[in-house]
């Protein structure tokens, strides 16, 4: 095991903690299993857990238990801690702000620092038009925002998202999203006029290319809903929890064409994808696709609750004063840390090395595959990378595997997600702060639970 004090690569993000992969107990070791019963006993059973242990800090590209354990974290709090956790930055401008005020609520008495983070995101995010945003708290909640501001800007109802998406658990996002269980199963019934629409999804759509699949998405559409009652199509550029599914080229520009040509509001959740995570400060930029708007969390903040919607002007500024809004919304920490976040972005180079990571991931994962043919498929931008584990023979995905690989990894000391509408889909989405030796050692242990399972 590699022992290297802060992070390699001389990025100035996360405490000082030691930058290693360390076992001092089994997973989970005793101090952990005490707080798993307490949780048990006081947290509702559907709130779940990925990796049974007691955090006590983070940082680099580690996180440390009660136990002593020092495990490599291959997903940052699932796409969030980009800058690392308890980046310095963010400490620093979060502290201050504590010690200025709290809180005031933005719609009752405004504050600079919502302002400043509306006018980075509408400087950031694609296309040079004029643009506003609206501050929210999770990505659901933007994501309900969205639609609620292309139903109000259109006079039109319908939305329609895609196979395979997720959007999120509030009511109209786990309409919007589309696997069954966990996300759905009971909880209905969900709202009305969200329809369903067919994905390119390369690895398992016979070989449709980009333009082929948007054609068939968008017959699909103008027969089953009439681009007359639709507001808007709202679609992930790389999809997250569907199985970090990259559409074939063309595919996303076709869409956005199509939706400009019919008065559909084209909405791009890049709540899994933003914020440099895909080696561009946005997935869409890829395709130099320029979305009407744009949703954006998890990554926005480094680590506290801060989501938005940035879109086209006439669009946003559609609602009436009062529509928008909530108590929370754009909290004055969570507008701190952002600004922090982003000037951390920009002076610490990390989409660049988003793109470094995503290289050495690439590199190795499709090296890993040449030899094992249950790899079925590598696929990812920058550092949102993921394989897809199939039975070679049939092409089936294989979730047991996929359970035995990540049982292996945690158990040795590194904290691996999972998704995919089939479960079979290990994703890496490290934090931007972790250095090479410590993804190569990940990756070690993930290439030893490959040949054990
Ligand atoms: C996580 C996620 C959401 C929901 O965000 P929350 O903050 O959990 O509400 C929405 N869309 C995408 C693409 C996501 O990855």
């Amino acid at each position: 095991m590699t022992i290297v004090d802060v992070p390699a690569a001389g990025i100035a993000g996360g405490p000082a903690l030691p930058q290693r992969r360390h076992l001092a107990t089994a997973i989970p070791g005793p101090r952990s299993q005490e707080l798993l019963a307490r949780k048990a006993a006081a947290v509702a059973a559907g709130v779940g857990t990925t990796i049974p242990v007691a955090v006590v800090a983070a940082g680099g590209g580690v996180i440390v238990d009660a136990d002593g354990n020092s495990i490599i974290d291959l997903g940052s709090g699932i796409a969030v801690t980009g800058v690392g956790n308890a980046n310095p930055r963010v400490v620093e401008a979060v502290t201050a702000q504590l010690n200025a005020f709290t809180h005031t609520c933005f719609t009752v008495a405004p504050y600079d620092s919502y302002v400043d983070v509306a006018e980075a995101l509408n400087r950031l995010t694609p296309g040079d038009h004029e643009k506003r945003s609206a501050l929210f708290n999770s990505g659901a909640e933007a994501v309900e925002n969205a639609v609620k501001i292309a139903r109000h800007f259109t006079r039109k109802q319908a939305v329609v998202a895609f196979d395979h998406a997720y959007h999120g658990r509030t009511n109209l996002t786990m309409g919007l999203t589309a696997k069954n269980i966990p996300y759905k199963s009971g909880f209905g019934p969900f709202a009305p006029e969200v329809y369903r629409a067919p994905l390119s999804y390369p690895f398992r759509d016979g070989g449709l290319d980009g333009a082929e699949a948007a054609a068939r998405a968008i017959t699909q559409i103008e027969k089953q809903v009439g681009v007359e009652n639709l507001a808007a199509i709202i679609i992930e550029p790389i999809q997250g929890e569907g199985g970090f599914i990259v559409p074939a080229q063309g595919f996303l520009p076709a869409l956005v064409e199509w939706a400009n040509a019919n008065g559909v509001v084209f909405i791009a959740d890049e709540v899994q994808t933003g914020f440099g995570r895909t080696g561009a400060w946005f997935a869409s930029e890829h395709e130099g696709i320029v979305p009407d708007l744009i949703v954006t969390a998890k990554g926005i903040a480094g680590g506290l609750p801060l989501s938005a919607v940035t879109g086209r002007a006439e669009i946003m500024d559609s609602a009436m004063p009062g529509g928008l809004g909530g108590t929370y919304a754009g909290s004055p920490l969570a507008c701190a840390a952002a600004l922090a976040t982003i000037e951390s972005y920009e002076a610490d180079g990390l989409i660049g090395r988003a793109r470094e990571l995503g290289d050495l991931l690439l590199g190795r994962l499709n090296g890993f595959r040449t030899d094992d043919a249950r790899i079925g498929d590598v696929r990812g931008r920058g550092a949102m990378v993921a394989i897809e584990l199939v039975d070679p023979a049939t092409g089936a995905p294989d979730a047991a595997l996929t359970g035995r690989v990540v049982a292996h990894a945690h158990a040795n000391g590194v904290l691996l997600l999972t998704c995919g509408t089939y479960g079979n889909v290990i994703r890496f989405l490290p934090p931007l702060t972790i250095s090479d030796e410590l993804l190569n050692e990940a990756l070690d242990v993930i290439r030893e639970g490959l040949a054990q399972a």
